[in-house]
């Protein structure tokens, strides 16, 4: 068994990024820049944006942190993101979510310019990505890609059951492996809280993609001998064991399906600290006029 590292991973393709950054110093040209802007104080949302920031700064990207209070109407909003569309030194920006409940989400991500979505929300990108076109694809699913990509794990032919449809994690997710590309070519079952028989498809699964949310809710009678398991769960529960009085924990019971198992993302550790390399990644290629 395997444990998928996905700290050491997201650090060596940061690693790479950085040394890309040096090269584009040294050849005078425009050093990659994203914006993030970041609606009221929500206390999760400081936290996710800071990080992106401070992943900007490792790998030497230039980052705009644009703040605006959460009485922020829903017009303002989207001239801010016109301005940001038409900002000839933004490469790409994201606009954090959730927003407030008063602004609607799908208007803003429409707004977006699809040439500076790097979070590849954005209806056209995800049209593209659906027919393997070259785009931004949104960070999570491209995280895991990368992990598939670079444990050498084999895609083509097996069958690939996702857990959630979300239109962040598994609905992308089910997108990218069934496409015609490598990682991919699996055949995918793509399941959520309306079907019936989860345990009976993921026994039959060569890899299981696990992105519902509830917590150590796959167990090792669902998981078939040599299975690969791509735990994106990742759900706060009190804990008397930590200094902070609260851990972490993936849908996978862990220590029952580990052993099972050919390879394992770890919560945490796992998918998780890929996703900001991701958004890095895209905003490389947004750029460097990769995509359009
Ligand atoms: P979501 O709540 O939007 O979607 C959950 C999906 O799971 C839904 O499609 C639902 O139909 C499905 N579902 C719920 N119960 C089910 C059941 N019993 N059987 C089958 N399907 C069921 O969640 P999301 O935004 O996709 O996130 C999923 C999990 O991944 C959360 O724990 C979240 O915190 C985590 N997450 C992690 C990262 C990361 O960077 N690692 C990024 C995004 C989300």
């Amino acid at each position: 068994m395997t444990i998928i590292d996905g700290k050491k991973v997201s650090e060596e393709i940061q690693n790479e990024i950085a040394a890309e950054v040096q090269k584009i110093k040294s050849a005078g040209k425009k050093i990659p820049h994203l914006a993030a802007i970041l609606v009221g104080n929500d206390g999760a949302s400081e936290t996710y944006v800071g990080g992106k920031v401070k992943a900007c700064e490792k790998v030497g990207f230039v980052s705009t942190l644009v703040r605006m209070p959460d009485i922020t109407s829903e017009k303002e909003l989207l001239d801010k993101i016109a301005e940001l569309n038409n900002d000839k030194d933004i490469d790409g920006f994201i606009v954090q979510l959730p927003l407030p409940k008063h602004i609607n989400e799908q208007k803003v991500t429409e707004a977006i310019d699809p040439k500076k979505d790097v979070d590849g929300f954005h209806p056209a990108n995800v049209g593209r990505m659906a027919l393997n076109l070259p785009t931004y694809l949104p960070a999570t699913p491209y995280g895991i890609i990368q992990l598939l990509e670079r444990y050498k794990i084999e895609t083509a032919g097996k069958n690939c059951v996702v857990i959630g449809r979300s239109h962040i994690v598994g609905l992308p997710m089910s997108i990218l492996m069934v496409r015609n590309s490598n990682p991919g070519n699996c055949t995918v079952t793509i399941t959520h809280s309306k079907t019936k028989n989860l345990k009976e498809l993921c026994l039959q699964a060569d890899i299981i993609i696990a992105a519902l949310g509830k917590a150590e809710f796959l167990t090792a009678d669902h998981v078939k001998q040599g299975a690969v398991i791509i735990d994106v769960g990742i759900t706060r529960v009190k804990s008397d064991k930590t200094k902070t009085g609260w851990k972490l924990l993936g849908d996978v019971k862990y220590d029952e399906v580990a052993p099972k198992c050919s390879f394992i993302t770890p919560v945490p550790g796992g998918v998780g600290p890929m996703t900001i390399t991701s958004l890095m990644m895209n905003t490389l290629k947004a750029c460097r006029r990769e995509i359009y």
